[in-house]
This record gives C-alpha cells, sequence and structure tokens, in this order.
C-alpha cells in the first residue's frame, strides 16, 4: 500500500481524541490492574497505528507487527520523538518471530479477515501470549440503516452488473471463526461497546472511498472498473442526495471482544 493511501485510510477510519481515549483505557487498564506496569503489548496488523498511539502514550512497551511496511511508516512519523517504548516489525500474523510467551497482552483490530489461515494466526497469538494475558478483538461498525452503507450497496451493484461481483462480510465470517477458535479452547471471551460518535462524509467523500480502494472488500478491483462503478451510480447519487457536497452523518461504534487466556 502507498503512503498516500495509508495516510487516506487515517483520514477515513478517524476516532475521535475521546473515542481513541477510551479504546486505550480499555485495554491499558486490565493489563495495569494485572501486571502492574510490567506489560509488554503487541498489535498484529498495526497499520498507520490508530489504535496503538493513545495506548504508546500511556506510556507501556509496544510492539506492532505488520506485513507492509508502508502501512508502519506512517504510524513511525508519528511516534518518532514521543516514545522509545515503541518496536515495529514487519511480520505476517501467520508467523509471529517471537519467543512463547513474551507479551501480556494482545490486539487485533481489523486484521483477521485479512489473514489467509486464521487458525494458524490465533494460534501464533496465543502461542506469543503469556499464560493469563489478554487477547483484545476490536471492530468499527457503522449503523447498518446508514447513508454510507446505503452508498456502497450500490456502488457493489454497479459492479456486478459490470462483471466484478464483491465478496463482502468477510471481517464478520472471521470475527466468528474467531469466536468459535476461542471458545473452542474452553476460553470466554467478553464483547462490550466502548465508544459511540457520530463521522461526517459528504456523499462525494463515500464514493471517493470507494474509488480510491480504502477498504478491504475493494482492493482487488481494478482501478479503472472502481471509477466506472462510481460514474454508474452517478444517477441515483443525484437523485438520492441532491446536494452530494453537503456532509451526512453515520453513527458508528467500537466493539471489544477481551478474552483472557
Ligand atoms: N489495526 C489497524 C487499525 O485498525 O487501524 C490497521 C487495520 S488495516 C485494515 C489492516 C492491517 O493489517 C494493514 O496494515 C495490513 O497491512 C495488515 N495485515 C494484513 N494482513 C496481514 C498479515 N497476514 N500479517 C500482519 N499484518 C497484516
Amino acid at each position: 500500500m502507498s503512503l498516500r493511501v495509508a495516510r487516506a485510510y487515517d483520514r477515513n477510519r478517524y476516532h475521535p481524541p475521546e473515542v481513541s481515549g477510551r479504546i486505550a483505557t480499555s485495554i491499558v487498564e486490565p493489563l495495569e490492574r494485572e501486571y502492574k506496569g510490567t506489560q509488554h503489548i503487541l498489535e498484529i496488523g498495526v497499520g498507520t497505528g490508530r489504535i496503538a498511539m493513545p495506548i504508546v502514550a500511556r506510556g507501556v512497551q509496544f510492539t506492532g507487527v505488520d506485513i507492509d511496511p508502508e502501512m508502519m511508516s506512517a504510524f513511525r512519523q508519528k511516534f518518532a520523538g514521543v516514545s522509545r517504548r515503541v518496536s515495529l516489525v514487519t511480520a505476517d500474523a501467520q508467523e509471529l518471530p517471537f519467543a512463547n510467551a513474551t507479551f501480556q497482552g494482545i490486539i487485533a483490530v481489523h486484521v483477521w479477515h485479512l489473514v489467509p489461515d486464521l487458525t494458524t494466526a490465533l494460534d501464533e497469538a496465543v502461542r506469543v501470549l503469556s499464560p493469563g494475558g489478554f487477547l483484545f478483538e476490536g471492530w468499527d461498525s457503522p449503523d447498518a440503516s446508514s447513508a454510507e452503507l446505503e452508498i456502497q450497496d450500490e456502488w457493489c451493484k454497479a459492479l456486478e452488473k459490470l462483471g466484478h461481483p464483491v465478496q463482502r462480510g468477510g471481517h464478520r465470517v472471521a470475527l466468528n471463526t474467531s469466536l468459535a477458535y476461542l471458545e473452542n479452547r474452553g476460553l470466554t471471551p467478553q464483547e462490550t461497546v466502548i465508544a459511540r460518535w457520530e463521522v461526517s462524509h459528504t456523499p462525494l467523500e463515500v464514493v471517493e472511498a470507494l474509488e480510491d480502494g480504502l477498504y478491504s472488500f475493494t482492493k482487488n478491483i481494478p482501478i479503472e472498473l472502481r471509477f466506472e462503478a462510481g460514474r454508474a451510480i452517478k444517477p441515483f447519487m443525484n437523485e438520492r442526495y441532491k446536494e452530494l457536497e453537503t456532509p451526512i452523518k453515520t453513527p458508528w461504534s467500537f466493539h471489544l471482544r477481551t478474552t483472557k487466556v
């Protein structure tokens, strides 16, 4: 992924500061209670540091891994000069380059659906986690009836008509696979909604994010088809939204599933 797309990811998946703070607290507090300041946290698929940065700011020892060095270079620019307790490693979730029981907390946000063999990645996460440590799986979720999802649906229908059906829902399938994996090990994952907020995007920005390939479900679609689908939904957009440059609000929530391993 290019640095331009990494930055666009940050803009598109922006969390208001209070949401970032709540996510960080929900991760750091149980670790501090259990390990009294000696914890080392690993984030798998750390990306641009959207989840990591507010956690790093709390002074914890933090390691991030990602298969894509460009995503991590956007993160590196943010924490340079802020913390020496961060290390970033280019690695695959399916083969983590760490000894058994190295970390007390592991974070995985919006990454499981991108890993070809999720069971191997989960085996690896459990292997590098200390017994009694915490696995934190998080995800953002837009309101099901939002305009943003409606526009995405219309764009996907246009792509299908152009002969390129889109596979969506991989994220939910991966979360269910991971839940079944953890429960089969006799563990008891607990899911909570940590924060709710609203995001304003103009209808045009929603289409641009699809054309730019910012969502994982769009990444294998050739760029010219992404734009062709954007053009194909113009009549729908004009009819449905009238003012394409007037922001519309989408309610979002952040979910955290915490498992003591
Ligand atoms: N967790 C970050 C967040 O929520 O902002 C980034 C999420 S981004 C959608 C997914 C990240 O997972 C990308 O940075 C991608 O490069 C990384 N990724 C995908 N497959 C991976 C794998 N097999 N091993 C490690 N990282 C992977």
